[in-house]
C-alpha cells in the first residue's frame, strides 16, 4: 500500500505554527514511506477564505521546504462532486431529505437549552415520506446514522476512542442551497484523494465519529488516523501570540532558518529518545506515529533560538552572506559582500537568528565616516585618541594584514607601552565598529582590510 497524506488548510489567515506543525509530520510520514504527501485548500467558507491566505500558505509552505505531490486540490471547487455523493446516499436510503423549518429547529433549540443539553436534531424526517414536506421549504439532506452500539475510532495517537451512537444526531450532509457541509466534503475528498493517514490537530477528534459515519454509510474505507495534541504556551495555556501563535512568516522575519524551525516543530510533539537535534534527513528516516506524545507540548523561543543558533553555525557562509546583504540592503555591493564573507565565521559563531547575525554585520557594511553609539563615543577619550594614532603609526607601515600579525604588533606595542591589550581594544572597537561588541577586533581589522581600517580610525582621529 502506498501511504498518502494530506495537509488541509482552511485559507482563513496565515499559515500558523501548528499547521506548520501537522503539515510538517503528514510530510515526513509521507517521505519516511516512500508515499505521497498532498495539498488540499479548503476553500468552501467562502466568506472567510482569502487569496492572499491561500498565497501566505503556499509560500510558507515552500520556505519550508515542505514540498506537496501532485496537483493542489481547491476544495470549493469539487462541490458537484460532493453534492453527487449525497445524491448517491439518499438513494442508497442511506440519507434523507429533510424538511424540518427554521422555526422548528429553533424550539429544538430552545427546549435543548431548557433542558442543559447539547441541540441534537430529533430525526423526525427520517422515516417521514417527502410526499408529506410543506409547501416551500427547500429540504437538506441529512444522514441516517446509526442509532445504536458505538462508532469507535482507533487512533493512532490517542488510542481506542467511543462514542455512543445515541450522542449523534443525523448530520447535514448538504445544506438546502445544494451546498455540502465541511464534515461531509472532507470524507469525500480524502476517499477521492486516496488517503492512507489523516494527521492533524486533536481538535478534530470529535469530528471523526462524524466523519467515519459517513464512510460506513457509503461502504469506503476510512484511513488511518491520529490527533495529535495542540501546541500550549509556555506556562501551559492556550498559545497566544506573545507565546509564537503567529504565521510562519514572522518566524522568517525574525531571521529564522527553515531547517531550525523544522527540528524545533517536529521535537513539539514527537520525539526519538534524547535527541534534541535532528536533520531533516534523520527525520525522514527515523519519523512514526509511535513517536508522538499524547501530552500538549509547550512553545519554547528559547530552545527554538538554541536550535537556530546550532543550524546557522552549520549553514553555508555564502548562503549566510546573501541572507544578511539582504536584510541590510547591500545585495549587489561586492565590497560590502566581500567583507562579509570573510567575516562571516567569526560573525555566525555568536548569532542566534539571522536578524542578530545582520545586526551584528552592520558595522561592516558601514560607509565612512561612521556614527559611533554612545557607549562606544564614551571610550573615545583623548587619552585613547592619542594611543589609536600611535598605534595607527605602528599597523599602518605592517607587511601583513592578517588578524594574527596585527595582534602580534598590538601586542608588542602595549608591552612597549606598558598598557593592557584592551587599553588598544576598546578605542579600535569603537573606532572600527562604531560600538563596544563586536567580534575580535583583529579579526574585524583582517576583514575590513588595511585602507579601510586606517581610514575609520582617521576619521575618528580627525574628529578629536
Ligand atoms: N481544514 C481544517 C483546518 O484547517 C483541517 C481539516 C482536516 O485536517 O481534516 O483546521
Amino acid at each position: 500500500m502506498t501511504v498518502v497524506t494530506r495537509f488541509a488548510p482552511s485559507p482563513t489567515g496565515f499559515l500558523h505554527i501548528g499547521g506548520a506543525r501537522t503539515a510538517l509530520f503528514n510530510w515526513l510520514f509521507a517521505r519516511h514511506h516512500g508515499g505521497v504527501f498532498r495539498l488540499r485548500i479548503e476553500d468552501t467558507d467562502r466568506q472567510r477564505s482569502t487569496k492572499e491566505a491561500i498565497d501566505a500558505i503556499i509560500d510558507g509552505l515552500k520556505w519550508l521546504g515542505l514540498d506537496w505531490d501532485d496537483e493542489t486540490v481547491f476544495q470549493f471547487a469539487r462541490a458537484p462532486r460532493h453534492a453527487q455523493v449525497a445524491l448517491e446516499m439518499l438513494k442508497q436510503g442511506k440519507a434523507y431529505y429533510c424538511y424540518t423549518t427554521p422555526e422548528e429547529l429553533e424550539q429544538m433549540r430552545e427546549a435543548a437549552r431548557a433542558a442543559g443539553k447539547p441541540m441534537r436534531y430529533d430525526g423526525r424526517w427520517r422515516d417521514r415520506d417527502p410526499k408529506d414536506a410543506p409547501p416551500g421549504v427547500k429540504p437538506v439532506i441529512r444522514l441516517k446514522a446509526p442509532t445504536s452500539g458505538e462508532t469507535v475510532v482507533h487512533d493512532k495517537v490517542q488510542g481506542e476512542v467511543r462514542v455512543s451512537n445515541e450522542q449523534l444526531d443525523d448530520m447535514i450532509l448538504l445544506r438546502s442551497d445544494g451546498n455540502p457541509t465541511y464534515m461531509h466534503s472532507v470524507v469525500v475528498d480524502d476517499h477521492d484523494m486516496g488517503i492512507t493517514h489523516v494527521i492533524r490537530g486533536d481538535d478534530h477528534l470529535t469530528n471523526t465519529f462524524r466523519q467515519l459515519q459517513i464512510y460506513q454509510a457509503m461502504g469506503w474505507e476510512p484511513p488511518s488516523f491520529a490527533h495529535i495534541p495542540l501546541i500550549h504556551g509556555p506556562d501551559g495555556a492556550k498559545l497566544s501570540k506573545r507565546h509564537g501563535a503567529l504565521g510562519v512568516e514572522a518566524y522568517r522575519d525574525m531571521g529564522y532558518l527553515p531547517e531550525a524551525l523544522r527540528n524545533y516543530l517536529l521535537r513539539l510533539g514527537w520525539g526519538h529518545g534524547d535527541d534534541e537535534i535532528i536533520s531533516t534527513e534523520q527525520a525522514v528516516q527515523w519519523f512514526d506515529l509511535d513517536g508522538c506524545g499524547r501530552a500538549p507540548s509547550r512553545f519554547d523561543f528559547a530552545k527554538l533560538d538554541n536550535l537556530n543558533g546550532h543550524y546557522l553555525r552549520q549553514a553555508d557562509d555564502a548562503r549566510l552572506v546573501q541572507e544578511v546583504a539582504l536584510r541590510l540592503g547591500v545585495t549587489g555591493d561586492a565590497t560590502t559582500e566581500e567583507r562579509l564573507t570573510i567575516g562571516m565565521p567569526g560573525l555566525k559563531a555568536r548569532a542566534k537568528t539571522l536578524k542578530e547575525l545582520a545586526d551584528n554585520a552592520r558595522f561592516y557594511t558601514l560607509k565612512r565616516p561612521l556614527a559611533p553609539d554612545d557607549k562606544a563615543r564614551a571610550q573615545l577619550t583623548a587619552e585613547a585618541s592619542k594611543v589609536l594614532k600611535e598605534l595607527r603609526g605602528v599597523v599602518a607601515g605592517s607587511q601583513s594584514w592578517s588578524g594574527a600579525d596585527l595582534e602580534a604588533a598590538a601586542r608588542g606595542f602595549a608591552k612597549a607601552k606598558g598598557i593592557k591589550l584592551g587599553q588598544i581594544a576598546q578605542p579600535l572597537r569603537a573606532a572600527l565598529t562604531g560600538a563596544t561588541t563586536s567580534p575580535p577586533i583583529f579579526e574585524v581589522m583582517q576583514v575590513l582590510g588595511r585602507e579601510e581600517t586606517l581610514g575609520r580610525i582617521d576619521d575618528v582621529l580627525a574628529g578629536s
